[in-house]
């Protein structure tokens, strides 16, 4: 989302399944402190894929899924990763609730300092990399360790488990908001694990943005909407591991028809509203009939997060998200 365009309607529709997404992690998060996982509400590391990566040198190494993490994490992977292969990193784009508080960042500055800093080419072209750095760290000291080692370092994790008790995750947050304030999507370009396998994923997706050379007057308003700094308007297919199917650069264009979103250069093409249709219809559909199979398992939690909610709190939030409780 770049701040201060026209609103079409398929950053309309973006913009709120972004929100619904937050909220929805947020009140999973709200409610696992009000309840507590031995209370029966699942960890918030039950909800996240990568979760399942985390866990793989136990799985691999025969001893089973590591606390907090159970079969959902894995139905979650697999769900991303056929989405992701028919529609390419849209899910980045579209559902992912941390690219959704990056793009809020990003409102958030233009409303107040303005523009963008624009991390000097050179340095962006090595940072870039730095994903796969943090992804090969977390999968060996994951599998040294055989537990969510990553979780005390997460922001995603620090933001939404609402359990500030040191300065780790206070700091986590902090870095990770003043980065995304100054830097568009400073987190998913720079930082993510779970955009590099994505990203990775979506350069061999079926689905890619294409360019029509000649409809295009090379204008270049399509990679100036960029937010992953893809340089769109020299290219005939966006192969890039860092595209995230947000439609930026189609909503730009101001020639009609030379970026579409298709299988190929002779392929049916997706209008970009929906793209994002589609995206989250397959994705809940996926994970929908995995639950309705009983492959949806999530991880067993601890019962110590109730505690850190003061008694007057857990007592009004309770009504709202545990009345049963
Ligand atoms: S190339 Fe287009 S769809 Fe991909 S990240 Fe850039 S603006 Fe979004
Ligand atoms: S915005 Fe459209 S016309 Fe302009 S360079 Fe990009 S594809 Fe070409």
């Amino acid at each position: 989302m770049r701040p201060g365009r026209r609103s079409t309607r398929p950053r309309y529709l973006r913009r709120i399944v972004q929100l619904g997404m937050v909220a929805l992690i947020a009140y999973i998060g709200v409610r696992h402190q009000v309840v507590g996982g031995s209370g029966g509400a699942a960890p918030l590391d039950s909800f996240c894929p990568f979760g399942a990566i985390e866990s793989l040198p136990s799985l691999l190494g025969g001893m089973g899924f590591i606390s907090k993490v159970g079969t959902s994490n894995l139905v979650l992977l697999g769900s991303l990763g056929i989405v992701t292969l028919a529609l390419g990193a849209s899910f980045c784009g579209w559902l992912c609730p941390f690219g959704a508080i990056q793009d809020l960042l990003a409102w958030i500055r233009f409303k107040t300092i303005g523009r963008a800093y624009v991390i000097p080419k050179r340095v962006h072209n090595v940072l870039k990399y730095g994903r796969w750095l943090v992804l090969g760290v977390i999968v060996y000291m994951s599998g040294r360790y055989l537990s969510l080692w990553f979780a005390d370092y997460d922001p995603f994790r620090a933001l939404f488990h609402f359990k500030f008790e040191s300065w780790i995750p206070i700091a986590l947050v902090a870095g990770t908001v003043l980065g995304g304030l100054l830097v568009e999507r400073f987190w998913c370009l720079y930082l993510c694990p779970l955009g590099a396998l994505t990203g990775a994923v979506g350069v061999f997706g079926f689905t890619k943005v294409r360019r029509d050379g000649e409809g295009c007057t090379d204008c270049s308003l399509c990679s100036r909407a960029c937010p992953s700094r893809i340089q769109v308007h020299r290219l005939t297919a966006v192969a890039d591991e860092h595209c995230t199917m947000c439609m930026e650069c189609m909503d730009s264009c101001p020639r009609p028809g030379t970026l579409k979103v298709s299988t190929g250069a002779d392929g049916e093409s997706l209008r970009p509203i929906a793209l994002g249709i589609a995206t989250i219809a397959l994705f809940f559909a996926l994970i929908g009939t995995a639950y309705s199979m009983g492959w949806w398992l999530p991880g067993a939690g601890c019962g110590g997060c109730a505690e850190v909610v003061p008694s007057a709190v857990h007592a009004a939030a309770a009504t709202i998200v545990a009345p049963d409780i």
